[in-house]
């Protein structure tokens, strides 16, 4: 029996490596919907190769180019934002992958777990905004969040078997990104290119601006403590330039557990997208002979303020996660189009964190509401 993937984002640097995966398992898998926020070019030939039953474009402008390149085929072509909530309960689809950058993977997640699919969760955005919201709904529907994150997929992984035993604290690794030796002068004045020159992993922009600032590992925080229904305070970052150890849970006991493997993300995608099995997989294999020295290091949380801004807004909860991740899309979006510099993202983040209105329990719509408001005041602050 195959197991049938809709995949959201097939274009972006998840979606492509999780069609690798699918690709080099042809037996066990089955793809139903592949879609694209532009890229209608690579969708048409995703979509060509994989023959799945739908693929959304979502910017309506690529619409007629699709439908034209797919006119032989038995697949239909949708567009539009609002197409990618409607296309995931097919009756068959098993497992749903949001692969798309940011706030945008919030609905369809929402979507999908309306629908009772399983979520491969790639978009940590989601739970960054609405952790409360998805993994309330994902436990009233029966449906099972499995993290694509590296560093959540190896929590996950050492958790399996532990289910009644209670976790101290867990520890995030962090690569610590390409600025992680550099001063704060140098960090002021980083261009863009040497900011997306990530040492260790290959990644989307977005995601890798994020890792240069270390709000990734901040996000990635706050995506473990919904996951894992942990408090702030069992949430430790550690600095691992080799990122071989993708991260480590502590038990109650004092014993630490951890998941090791080379960094590739095709990894953690083969291994949600098959768990509960573990695929077999021709991908280089780590060797301790490679790696004589793992490092650990604690992170500088004045040098990197982003981090210490995330943990504040974990603390603090309510809607301010949602409003952190707004302003820091639109800072990141700023800097890539060279019109801020590196340090002024964490100003556009606390300056719009003191503007927003606190909702202590928000609801979706809510969290609609302070996305726009947040996003707003953030471009005024450019
Ligand atoms: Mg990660």
């Amino acid at each position: 029996m195959k197991k049938h993937i809709s995949i959201l984002g097939s274009t972006g640097s998840i979606g492509t490596q999780a069609l690798e995966v699918i690709a080099a398992h042809p037996d066990h898998f089955q793809v139903d919907v592949l879609s694209s926020r532009n890229n209608a070019e690579l969708l048409a030939k995703q979509a060509m190769q994989f023959v799945p039953k739908k693929v959304v474009i979502v910017n309506p402008d690529c619409y007629n180019f699709l439908k034209e390149a797919l006119a032989n085929y038995p697949i239909e072509v949708l567009a539009g934002e609002a197409s990618l909530c409607e296309v995931i309960d097919i009756p068959e689809t098993d497992i749903v992958l949001p692969a798309m950058v940011g706030y945008s993977g919030l609905m369809p997640t929402l979507a999908a777990i309306s629908a009772g699919k399983d979520i491969a969760l790639a978009n940590k955005e989601t739970l960054v905004v609405a952790g409360e919201l998805v993994t309330r709904l994902a436990a009233e529907k029966g449906v099972k969040i499995i993290p694509v994150d590296s560093e959540h997929s190896a929590i996950f992984q050492c958790l399996i078997g532990e289910e009644k035993n209670p976790i101290e604290k867990i520890i995030l690794t962090a690569s610590g990104g390409p600025f992680r030796d550099k001063d704060l002068t140098f960090i002021a004045n980083a261009t863009k290119a040497e900011a997306l020159n990530h040492p260790n992993w290959c990644m989307g922009s977005k995601i890798t601006i994020d890792s240069a600032s270390l709000m990734n590992k901040g996000l990635e925080a706050i995506e473990a403590m919904w996951l894992f229904h942990l408090n702030p305070d069992q949430i430790e970052i550690v600095i691992h330039k080799q990122s071989v150890i993708h991260s480590l849970v502590q038990f109650c006991d004092g014993s630490i557990k951890a998941q090791l493997g080379i960094p590739d993300m095709r990894l953690p995608i083969q291994y949600a997208l098959g768990f509960p099995r573990r695929l077999s997989s021709k991908m280089k294999r780590f060797s301790f002979v490679d790696y004589p020295v793992l490092t650990f290091d604690s992170p500088d949380i004045k040098k990197f303020r982003n981090l210490a801004i995330a943990f504040r807004v974990m603390n603090q909860g309510g809607n301010l996660p949602c409003a952190m991740n707004a302003a820091n899309e639109i800072a990141v979006e700023a800097f890539l189009c060279e019109q801020i510099g590196f340090l002024k993202m964490s100003d556009i983040i606390e300056g719009t964190l003191d503007k927003i209105k606190f909702i202590a329990e928000p609801g979706l719509e809510d969290y609609q509401a302070t996305d726009t408001a947040a996003r707003k005041i953030a471009h005024t602050l450019i």
